[in-house]
């Protein structure tokens, strides 16, 4: 008999859950004005709004944070970051951020003008938002597949490279001063890109002579899916998928939140000494001298161990099989979830599940704001709100899809964690009939209108 897939860690140190009731939640749901960001930790049971930032730390990364140097400049910490990335990812400049949204800020600075068209897969709304904040824009060259979320493709994240080489051919070079390639993408879904899709996006970038940055939050759960969906990268181990990945970018921007394995940190990696130094002034302006760009010491030793854990094939397998398992448990129960399941998160469609709730009325949200009110659990939408407006015409934008998110914390909850999620999530699903109202805006930001949201309910 196979033995069944089970964690490949054990809990050292543990942290108490409070369960609340469906009256507290009504009340504290009301007082967050219906956005799940304005609740306290507290309030929730199962926090799966994010797994950026809440991952546990093994005892290696712990122990790294003992003996963290703090050095201004020149630090050991910074040396040991410097040599996981030069032998993980192959670059030999880098720049520690204190995020990721701070590596866009920091490299686009130094690329991106007004006017500038900058292409990709999907771009990550902080990217967006840092594309569109300089007056430039983002142009989504996502396969059209990624927006059928019952479609089982294996590569939901990939290019359409026609699409890709009609913006090249259609625009003059200057005028896009970079291509962003995402993996995973996250705003399909955590869906993997191919290396067959990563070298024909190079090969594209090297005829137009325009540089390829590769968005790298969730590279080691890419480079899984490369090796169990694409035929010939079975036989090669993690490290080397990863190599060849990121042998065809010019650089990266990375959230050290998600792969990293630790609760705050980014960088840019670059192959090119100019960019690199061109951007050393602006990391020095907006995130700290060039050694330590707003990360202390011990955060740096702490993400040189993440990005070696990362890749390890065990914590991989723990990690695509836990989220899957989720996925897998609503799938049987009829609930639309995204296909193939992502690497970070299970993605349910709204659309589908709630078929009673206007688009006006923010239907992905109010899914997400219905399995709080359940069980406690909180995820997040990916949907109308997280769309923003027209940067012009500053009506709604409505995406091809509605999706709440359930994202899934590195290392942090078990699989019987899964099992309530999906109780709860089945039996919203045995319930949706009822759900006919969803909500109204009451305040709004100009950008990234997402997080700060009020909202109150529809009648
Ligand atoms: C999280 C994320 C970012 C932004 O990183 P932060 O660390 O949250 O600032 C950028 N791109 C992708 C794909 C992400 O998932």
């Amino acid at each position: 008999m196979n033995l069944p897939f089970c964690e490949n860690y054990k809990i050292k140190t543990v942290e108490s859950l409070y369960k609340s009731t469906t009256a507290q939640r009504l009340q504290w749901l009301k007082d967050a004005r219906y956005n799940l960001f304005n609740l306290r930790s507290e309030q929730v049971f199962i926090d799966l709004l994010t797994d950026s930032g809440t991952g546990s730390m093994s005892q290696e990364q712990w122990a790294a944070i003992m003996t963290g140097d703090e050095s201004y400049a020149g630090s050991r910490s910074y040396f040991k970051l410097k040599e996981s990335i030069e032998d993980i990812f192959g670059f030999r400049y880098f720049l520690p951020t204190h995020q990721g949204r701070a590596a866009e800020n920091v490299l686009f600075s130094a690329l991106v003008k007004a006017g500038d068209i900058v292409p990709g897969n999907a771009h990550f709304d902080t990217t967006k938002g840092h594309i569109e904040f300089r007056k430039a824009t983002a142009i989504d060259c996502t396969i059209t597949e990624a927006s059928d979320t019952a479609l089982n493709h294996p590569f939901k994240g990939n290019v359409d490279i026609e699409k890709l080489e009609e913006v090249l051919k259609s625009v003059s070079p200057e005028k896009i001063p970079l291509i962003i390639l995402t993996i995973t993408c996250n705003s399909t879904g955590g869906q993997p890109v191919s290396m067959g899709n990563i070298k024909e996006v190079y090969r594209l970038s090297r005829k137009y002579n325009i540089p390829l940055f590769f968005d790298s939050a969730r590279f080691a759960e890419n480079a899984w899916f490369i090796k169990e969906r694409e035929a010939d990268y079975a036989e090669k181990n993690i490290p080397e998928i990863v190599r060849e990945m990121f042998s065809y970018a010019d650089g990266m921007t990375m959230s050290s939140k998600k792969d990293g394995i630790v609760n705050i940190g980014g960088f840019i990696g670059f192959r090119n000494q100019e960019l690199f130094r061109k951007s050393s002034t602006y990391n020095i302006m907006f995130e700290g001298y060039i050694t330590y760009g707003g990360m202390a010491g011990r955060d740096m030793a702490a993400l040189a161990q993440g990005l070696r854990e990362v890749i390890e094939p065990d914590y991989l397998e723990t990690r695509i099989r836990q989220v899957e398992f989720l996925g897998n448990s609503l799938s049987v129960a009829g609930v639309p979830v995204q296909q193939p399941i992502g690497g970070h998160a299970v993605f349910i469609d709204a659309l589908r599940f709630l078929p009673f709730v206007k688009r006006e009325e923010f239907v992905a949200q109010t899914l997400a704001l219905e399995l709080y009110l359940e069980g406690g659990v909180r995820g997040v939408e990916i949907g109308t709100l997280m769309a923003d407006r027209d940067p012009i015409s500053r009506e709604n934008r409505f995406p091809k899809t509605e999706m709440v998110r359930l994202a899934i914390p590195r290392r942090v909850y078990t699989n019987s964690h899964m099992e309530y999620v999906a109780a709860t999530v089945r039996n919203v699903f045995e319930r949706r009939e009822n759900i006919k109202n969803g909500y109204r805006i009451t305040w709004e930001a100009e950008i990234l209108r997402h997080f700060t949201i009020e909202l109150e309910k529809a009648q």
